[in-house]
């Protein structure tokens, strides 16, 4: 995404609630994992949504790059995933994409486009067989920092 974010903390650092757990039923798990999967070995990616680091809804994205090594959200997508967003009254609480052949790892290029401060990144991987694992990160001014998620029922 190379939209600026809709609600930069003008006033400050200071103002910045620090995410340190986001939490996900496993209905959200199975449904990021299943985009992923479904896509490979391009790159997918989508947005979650919900309040206090609750999550309530996955809404996949299609990645308008089709790339193994990148991506780019459709746009006409991504904006009507943020008007049902915001008519729900939520908010987007994390931006997910896959490493199709890679770590789940912000890359250098993840750690540049970081545009928005308060959404956890999640970055799913293969791991063994065919399962896929997912680790989620805080990354302002380039600084990375992981954040715990929880799974629920
Ligand atoms: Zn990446």
């Amino acid at each position: 995404m190379r939209c600026a974010p809709p609600g930069v903390n003008p006033a400050g650092a200071s103002q910045i609630v620090v995410i340190s757990q986001l939490t996900l039923r496993h209905e959200h798990r199975q449904a990021m994992v299943d985009h992923v999967r479904s896509l490979w070995p391009e790159e997918a990616c989508g947005l979650l949504a919900g309040l206090d680091g609750q999550v309530q809804r996955v809404y996949c994205i299609e990645n308008i790059r089709h790339s193994r090594y990148d991506y780019f959200m459709d746009p006409n997508q991504q904006v009507r995933a943020m008007l049902d967003i915001e008519a729900a009254g939520w908010e987007v609480c994390s931006i997910f994409h896959s490493h199709p052949a890679g770590q789940p790892l912000p890359s250098a290029t993840d750690v540049d486009r970081a545009y928005y401060p308060d959404a956890v990144y999640i970055i799913l991987a293969p791991a063994s067989g065919s399962d896929w694992v997912m680790r989620g990160f805080a990354i302002r001014e380039g600084q990375v920092r992981e954040v715990q998620l929880n799974s629920v029922p």
